[in-house]
């Protein structure tokens, strides 16, 4: 059984096995969760970082969580929002997939994800939230190592989103 369980507040201050970037493809820094995850590991993050030769949309990679509580990070690169014609719900759902298949691989129990692409790359947030938990479940349908998935909800419109999805179905 996997448990799913909300988070409000600042993703790095969860002690989990991994917590997830929301990365650019460069992988080397940014604003938003990715400079306060850069900022909370500590400049180790970046030197690994300038070793991974970026990272396409959809896809992740895996680091050391450095400073942070966490042990690993993994970072994943959302799709820009770009009036939804441009496979911006496929790759979303991709980010999701691949940091759970990447999770499995390094046998990580615990995992927190921040709400991928909703800031700055500007995907609504009822339809980021509805498909990241629809693919979640759908990999958790074979598990694997993992035992809790945590969203890390910072704004206030997401922590309303996933709290009236996860509690009225
Ligand atoms: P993207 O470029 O993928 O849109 P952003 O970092 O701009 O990434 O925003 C993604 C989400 O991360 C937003 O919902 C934002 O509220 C949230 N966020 C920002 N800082 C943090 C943090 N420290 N912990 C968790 N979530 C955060």
């Amino acid at each position: 059984m996997v448990a799913i369980e909300l988070f409000r507040g600042d993703i790095t201050q969860l002690k989990v096995d991994a917590i997830v970037n929301a990365a650019n493809n460069s992988l080397l820094g940014g604003g938003g969760v990715d400079g306060a995850i850069h900022k909370a590991a500590g400049p180790g993050l970046l030197l690994e970082c300038k070793t991974l030769g970026g990272c396409p949309t959809g896809d992740a990679k895996l680091t050391s969580g450095y400073n942070l509580l966490a042990k690993w990070v993994i970072h994943t690169v959302g799709p820009v929002w770009n009036g939804g014609l441009n496979n911006e719900p496929s790759l979303l759902r991709s980010c999701y997939a691949s940091c759970l298949r990447i999770a499995d691989e390094f046998k990580i129990k615990s995992i927190a994800f921040p709400n991928i692409s909703t800031g700055v790359y500007g995907f609504p947030k009822q339809l980021a939230a509805e498909i990241a938990l629809d693919e979640i479940h759908a990999c958790l349908k074979n598990p694997g190592q993992i035992r809790k998935v945590i969203f890390a909800l910072f704004d206030n419109e997401n922590f309303s989103i996933y709290n009236k999805l996860i509690n009225c179905g």
